[in-house]
């Protein structure tokens, strides 16, 4: 059955709402994405990893941990890792993550973010 112009139309409308609902979604992402720093930077070389690289890790159950992030440094491309919270915490999350990744290998920095 051929589908009808009224058909169609409610059609796009429902795609149209469905564009706008992951637009809306978007922004909401980059607003919490806002908070975060412009940059962090990069243990390796010293370099910066833009937000625009950013990945926020689950810290989730992670006591003191108020957020992690990693990010991509734009001079050398190795992954920084940023940790913000309790400052015991966040050198003990490093130390996991430097075991975890080999040392040497991922940059790390203590951020304090507001
Ligand atoms: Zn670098």
């Amino acid at each position: 059955m051929k589908k009808s112009k009224s058909q169609k139309r409610a059609q796009k409308q429902k795609q149209a709402k469905k564009t706008l609902a992951t637009k809306q979604h978007e922004i909401n992402r980059k607003k919490k994405v806002l908070k975060l720093p412009d940059f962090i930077t990069c243990n390796e070389c010293g370099g910066r990893a833009p937000n625009s690289t950013f990945e926020v890790l689950n810290t989730k159950g992670l006591d003191g941990i108020d957020l992690a992030l990693t990010g991509i440094c734009s001079e050398c491309n190795s992954a920084t890792i940023a940790i913000s919270g309790d400052p015991e915490a966040a050198s003990a999350m490093m130390a996991a993550f430097s075991e975890e990744m080999g040392e040497g290998k991922i940059g790390l920095e203590a951020v304090k973010l507001s």
